[in-house]
């Protein structure tokens, strides 16, 4: 399906990269599936991203040997859920991987995908709508982003004390991509302490709207 009408409204599709171990988390199993609030992590991120009228797609990268997601995310069905198990050895190789198979699916030159890791299972759908507006007439595209508000310190030899940097690989391209105003809530789960935090934090968030999931 790849269209050839220049005049055609760019599409928006999801990529989610979900093929890691979450190793730092600690826990017996890939984070992305440990459960919080009554579902997987990855079943609260895919529900949040299906509310989101806009996008066309999502598709959710898993690890080639992965036996675990269609038990995770039961609810994840229909045409506009796409499942490949084409992750890698990295979040970049995952993505990447990622984008490739969306274009052997048809997406278009012009059409937009935003990444979102499956471990950020706080995304609330508002936030999704406030970037893709923010960045319909952008040559680049963006990000949702927070300005620093504590001291970073760089710390030599800590184990797992890695400072990842998502739009660097962008930057390092030559491109500048926008900086839209993110949340503080849409923190992705690293640390075995940022499980109950999630947990209590989904317990009081306004519920989705059940219809468009
Ligand atoms: O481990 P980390 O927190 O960096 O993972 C961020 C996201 O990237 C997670 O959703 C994880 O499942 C995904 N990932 C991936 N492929 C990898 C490593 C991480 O899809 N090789």
């Amino acid at each position: 399906m790849v269209r050839t009408d220049p005049a055609a409204t760019p599409l928006c599709f999801a990529l989610v990269p979900c093929a890691g171990s979450g190793s730092r988390a600690a826990m017996s199993g890939p984070k992305q599936y440990a459960r919080l609030a009554g579902r997987s992590v990855v079943a609260h991120t895919l529900r949040a991203l299906g509310a989101v009228q806009r996008l066309r797609a999502t598709l959710v990268v898993l690890a080639p040997d992965d036996t675990a997601f269609e038990a995770a995310a039961a609810g994840f069905a229909g045409e506009r859920a796409w499942v490949a198990r084409v992750g890698g050895a990295t979040r970049a190789a995952s993505v990447a991987n990622g984008l490739a198979e969306l274009r052997r699916r048809g997406d278009g030159d012009d059409d937009w995908v935003l990444v979102h890791d499956a471990a950020r299972c706080l995304i609330r759908p508002p936030w999704v709508d406030r970037l893709i507006d923010a960045c319909a007439d952008d040559p680049v595209g963006g990000l949702l982003a927070l300005p620093v508000a504590d001291t970073l310190e760089r710390a030599l030899g800590a184990a797992g004390g890695g400072v990842t940097d998502e739009s660097g690989a962008v930057e390092a391209l030559g491109q500048r991509p926008l900086l839209v105003r993110g949340e503080v809530e849409n923190f992705k789960l690293t640390w075995p302490g940022d499980f109950a935090l999630a947990a209590r934090l989904l317990a009081s968030s306004p519920a989705l709207d059940e219809a468009a999931v």
